[in-house]
């Protein structure tokens, strides 16, 4: 938690505060993942305008998980620039980009801010390198250590019918 009012600026000027936080584990699908480290430092902008606040933060992180394909470790290493407005008075049912759901009060969340912006950041696939050639649909092996003794895939079944129909 930052507390917003330790910032004593006027509207226009901005503070710069680098700040330590702590990333939260998430998952994608049902596969856990984790920043290695859990904790990093940020790079925070408060900026006061005349209506309200904004919150800038620049970081990098390591997350470590499980590859899509091959489900092997795989590690994303992200930097990431996330922005919040928070408008000092929001008209009563303002939408939700008035105001900034990590501020409660004048205490900021800064782990939970930063923790949102590391999901939002991820890939849709994880993969532990984007070559990977994944497991074999038939045994399981991990075609990336070498091919496995399945044979080949069958044509589809669809096609074979009509090749019987030809020959009949
Ligand atoms: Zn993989
Ligand atoms: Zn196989």
């Amino acid at each position: 938690m930052f507390d917003l009012r330790s910032v004593t600026i006027g509207a226009g000027e901005q503070h710069h505060e680098a700040l330590p936080v702590a990333i939260a584990p998430f998952t994608i699908g049902l596969e856990p993942y984790a920043a290695e480290p859990a904790n990093v430092v940020a790079d925070f902008a408060f900026t006061r305008l005349r209506n309200g606040w904004v919150f800038d933060a620049a970081f990098a992180v390591s997350i470590h998980g499980s590859c899509h394909r091959c489900l092997g470790p795989a590690v994303t290493d992200i930097a990431l620039e996330t922005s919040e407005f928070h408008a000092f008075r929001p008209d009563p049912g303002a939408e939700a980009e008035m105001t900034c759901e990590f501020l409660h009060d004048e205490a900021l969340d800064t782990d939970a801010l930063a923790s949102a912006a590391v999901v939002l950041a991820m890939p849709v696939r994880v993969l532990c390198r984007e070559s990977c050639a994944g497991l074999c649909s038939g045994c399981g092996a991990d075609l990336n250590i070498g091919q496995c003794s399945c044979p080949p895939p069958e044509p589809d079944p669809r096609w074979a019918g009509l090749a019987e129909l030809d020959t009949g």
